[in-house]
């Protein structure tokens, strides 16, 4: 059985997707005013909904705290529950601050950020803190096997010439970010969905000879294990 909280926080996930895909739609169908006016009305919408499920969080955790208080042997049978809640909900903030840009639902529907990332990012950041010790054992082998290689958004294919922008950092194949650069004449954005570069010029771009070190470190790699097959065709 779902609980009401769970409803709600399902309920509000398809929410936010919505007004994810509304503001993908403004991106890539509006230009000029047209676009400034519907960026507008989305941004003021979704400031409606931070402030929403902040009163919906703060008044669901003072319902769980209450909870737990009788979920507790030893209460008073005297608790008067309102007053408790009360008191529970009373120490907490009692007001949004207004922070809109640091609430989650405006970083997932502007940024493309969601919680699941950010829980995938500190996983990574475990997973790779762990791999460290058994680099210093392993070295080398250990790493190929965790690095992949960047794909360009463009070609959809494996970067060899990373070039990288210093505004986003985002890395692209070279040849296909210059074209598509041109192609836009000084529209260009980044094309990384949910990347809030607007506008991408040839200047902002920089070699990346880090990641095409390790590009061509696993290319080689690659391709000797699979050498074996091809000689069969001799
Ligand atoms: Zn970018």
């Amino acid at each position: 059985m779902t609980s009401q909280v769970e409803r709600q926080a399902n309920l509000l996930s398809d929410c936010v997707k919505s007004l994810r895909f509304w503001k993908e739609l403004i991106d890539t169908h509006l230009e000029g005013e047209e676009k400034t006016a519907e960026m507008n009305q989305l941004e003021e919408i979704v400031k409606d909904y931070c402030v929403i499920d902040f009163n919906a969080t703060r008044t669901s955790e003072a319902c769980e705290e209450v909870e737990d208080v009788f979920n507790n042997d030893s209460i008073d049978d005297a608790v008067d529950v309102d007053e408790l809640y009360k008191e529970k909900l009373a120490q907490k903030e009692s007001s949004f601050d207004g922070n809109y840009q640091q609430h989650k639902i405006w970083k997932e529907v502007f940024l493309g950020i969601t919680d699941h990332d950010v829980e995938e990012i500190e996983e990574t950041a475990t997973q790779n803190e762990e791999d460290m010790e058994y680099e210093e054992m392993q070295d080398s082998i250990f790493y190929s096997n965790v690095f992949t290689p960047p794909v360009d958004p463009i070609s959809k294919k494996i970067i060899k010439e990373p070039y990288k922008s210093r505004t986003c950092g985002h890395v692209y194949e070279y040849k296909f970010i210059l074209q598509y650069i041109k192609s836009m004449k000084n529209k260009a954005k980044c094309p990384y969905m949910g990347c809030n570069n607007r506008s991408i010029c040839v200047g902002e771009l920089m070699p990346d000879s880090e990641t095409k070190n390790k590009i061509a470190e696993y290319l080689v790699k690659n391709s000797q294990s699979s050498s074996g097959d091809e000689s069969d065709d001799n």
